[in-house]
């Protein structure tokens, strides 16, 4: 089966970045430039987004390079959205400095009727409205999957509730599943997710890995070991660009297939954070990503007792 497209939107973004190792202002970022350039390794993706007349052509220029479907990337007059984040010593912490929503106050997705038929559509971190907006101008997808955050689940509960009635696959990191959940067990809060609407709910957990909780069962895969990290931003976003990417490569959502996902969206993630913004992500080969993946089935690989 040859790969399917995938509808994404999400945030283009101009980011500042802080973290032990150095920083950088203006980079390339958003959520759905790290989906983007993590899933086109598996499919093709066809973006739904909104920059301003600031925002660089280079960058622009870079994502058609790169193969992705720009004919939905609105340009507005008015300042692109920008976002600063100042990480802790060990990278596991991260304080928000300012989120600037400019040209995304006002937007309203527009699908392209290129677009409407995608069977696979990834709802990146947006406002939940702006989500559902998307939803709406698409036939019967095969897949949706969202992603959210906890300024969303503060702010937009109840839009976020209504949007994930519709959703099938929930990707979400730990302190906002225990958020969105009101739960603080891990466990029980993935558990809990299910009855929100998706069947099947992947909590990130950073450099500990991702679980699955689902209807069909639950799994774990640790993080791969990893001894250069200098900037973890876009890992939750590239996490789930190689998880729906390759979901999206193979047609299948079988308990197997998923578990290869998850495995392939921490391989995409382990590539971001070992570089500053885009940086060593959009130059990943093939080859690399293959080799990654039999690096982490290796580490998990146990047998049982004879
Ligand atoms: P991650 O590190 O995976 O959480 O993703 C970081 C990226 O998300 C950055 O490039 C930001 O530009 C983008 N981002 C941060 N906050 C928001 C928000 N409220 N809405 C949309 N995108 C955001």
């Amino acid at each position: 089966m040859s790969a399917q497209p995938i509808l994404l939107v999400g945030s283009v973004a101009l980011d500042e970045i802080v973290t032990p190792f150095g920083e950088v202002r203006d980079a390339f970022g958003g959520s759905a430039s790290y989906f983007a350039l993590a899933a086109r390794r598996f499919a093709p993706v066809r973006l739904v987004a909104v920059v301003g007349t600031d925002f660089p052509e280079d960058d622009l220029q870079l994502l058609r390079d790169e193969g992705v479907d720009t004919r939905g990337l609105e340009v507005v007059d008015g300042r692109c959205f920008r976002w600063g984040g100042r990480y802790g010593d060990d990278l596991n912490s991260r304080e928000t400095l300012y989120t600037h929503l400019n040209v995304f106050e006002h937007f309203h997705p527009k699908v392209p009727q290129a677009y409407r038929d995608s069977p696979y559509v990834f709802l990146g971190n947006i406002h939940p409205s702006l989500q559902a907006e998307v939803l709406e101008q698409v036939r019967s997808p095969r897949l949706v999957a969202l992603d959210t955050m906890n300024l969303w689940i503060e702010t937009a509960r109840t839009e976020l509730l209504r949007v994930l009635r519709d959703v099938h696959l929930l990707v979400l990191n730990d302190q906002e599943a225990r958020q969105l959940a009101g739960e603080s067990n891990l466990v029980r809060a993935g558990r809990r997710l299910l009855d929100l609407g998706p069947r099947t709910i992947v909590v990130k957990k950073g450099e500990h890995g991702a679980a699955l909780f689902s209807t069909g069962g639950e799994f774990a895969l640790p993080a791969l070991h990893l001894a250069d990290v200098r900037d973890p931003t876009g890992a939750g976003d590239s996490f789930a660009g190689g998880l729906l990417g390759y979901l999206a490569a193979s047609g299948e959502t079988s308990g197997p297939a998923l578990r290869r996902a998850i495995a392939y969206g921490s391989v995409l993630a382990s590539f971001t954070v070992q570089d500053f913004g885009i940086a060593r992500l959009r130059n990943v080969r093939p080859e690399e990503i293959a080799a990654r993946f039999e690096e982490l089935r290796l580490l998990t690989h146990l047998d049982a007792e004879r």
